[in-house]
């Protein structure tokens, strides 16, 4: 009797270790839509990471009572499931606050980051930890993310930290987390809790020497979450792929492309490597209104011509591979991505 009971509470055991819920990565392309896909593409010589995707799919991004999204509705939608007024974030049209997949993540044990490149307190990366009326309101979204229990937070915005109005310096109340201040520190840091405020302010373009670059941001992220022996919630965002398009500049805008295109490669060799890590890439929604008109293939440049300096409303590409990578086919809205990330998450396997 105790022997048989032994042997079903090892086999449980391992049945439960083998059988464990996947890292979820998702990685969205601010402003990326479908052109700035194929701009970047024909622009690293026609070859892109994003080949070697399982399934693809077709989101439609507009936003409550709106055609044209804004980065914090669609953030929103994504992170939290729900579809709000732009400008909102976490926050759904009858003022309740939603949790986010991150939150539902961290409920089910699993570690959690984000690395952007743009501020931490940003529109995108807010929408997965904050609950805010207003993106604008950066000192309450810095608060929040404060006393949030992110694990690793890469991105700029220190100053919204530790040059506040209240003068509360939040930096110094985060004593649990250690802050680094350049790679080798990251990379060498064994603390649970990493802080990485890349820049005071919003980093600098790509094309002004932004750095470390996102992909060695990530990769490094990557090696940390692992090595932590338990599941992980990441998201990524190359955040100035939007801030090229809103200037209208197609250099500023394929060169943000192309590193983000760079970090999802890594992303992908670790996802192949580990076999239990769902990666999506995405867009919030299009900026720019982007037309390509003519190019050169041999040197590899493109032409094109864009039609606003704001967001346009044409579905974005959701990109997936590994498990559960098969839900993200299909047209949908993008309040499903939330969905199908949570199918991923509560899975029973
Ligand atoms: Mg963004
Ligand atoms: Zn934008």
């Amino acid at each position: 009797m105790k022997k048989s009971f032994l042997l079903l509470l090892l086999s449980t055991f391992s049945f439960l270790q083998s059988q464990e819920t996947p890292n979820i990565i998702i990685m969205i392309g601010d402003g990326m839509g479908l052109t700035q896909i194929t701009a970047g593409m024909y622009s690293n010589n026609n070859t892109i990471a994003l080949e070697d995707f399982e399934f693809i799919g077709l989101s439609k991004t507009h936003a409550l009572g709106q055609l044209v999204t804004d980065s914090a509705a669609s953030g929103t939608a994504m992170a939290c499931g729900i579809k709000t007024y732009n400008g909102v974030i976490g926050i759904d049209k009858n003022n309740a606050h939603q949790p986010s997949i991150l939150e539902l993540g961290q409920k089910k044990g699993y570690s959690t980051g984000l690395v952007v490149t743009s501020s931490v307190v940003h529109a995108t990366p807010a929408s997965f930890y904050a609950k805010v009326p207003s993106r604008k309101l950066y000192e309450d979204i810095a608060l929040q993310l404060s006393q949030h229990s992110l694990d690793l937070i890469i991105g700029g915005g220190l100053d919204f930290f530790n040059k506040r109005e209240d003068k509360r310096d939040l930096i110094k109340e985060m004593n649990q987390y250690e802050f680094v201040t350049d790679l080798k520190e990251f990379q060498n840091t064994t603390s649970d809790k990493i802080g990485f405020l890349t820049y005071k302010k919003e980093p600098p373009k790509k094309l002004e020497g932004r750095s470390p670059a996102l992909d060695e941001l990530v990769a490094t992220s990557l090696e940390k979450l692992d090595a932590r022996k338990k599941p992980f919630f990441l998201l990524v965002e190359g955040s100035q792929i939007d801030w090229g398009g809103h200037a209208n500049e197609m250099d500023y805008m394929v060169s943000e492309f192309k590193e983000f295109d760079k970090t999802i490669e890594k992303v992908l060799d670790f996802a192949k490597k580990d076999g239990n890590t769902l990666v999506i890439v995405t867009a919030d929604h299009e900026t720019g209104g982007l037309t390509l008109k003519g190019g050169n293939l041999e040197k590899a440049t493109v032409k094109g011509d864009f039609s606003t300096e704001g967001h346009s409303a044409a579905m974005v590409p959701v990109f997936s591979y590994g498990p559960f990578s098969k839900l993200f086919a299909g047209i949908y809205e993008n309040t499903a991505i939330f969905e199908k990330m949570k199918q991923a998450l509560n899975a029973e396997q």
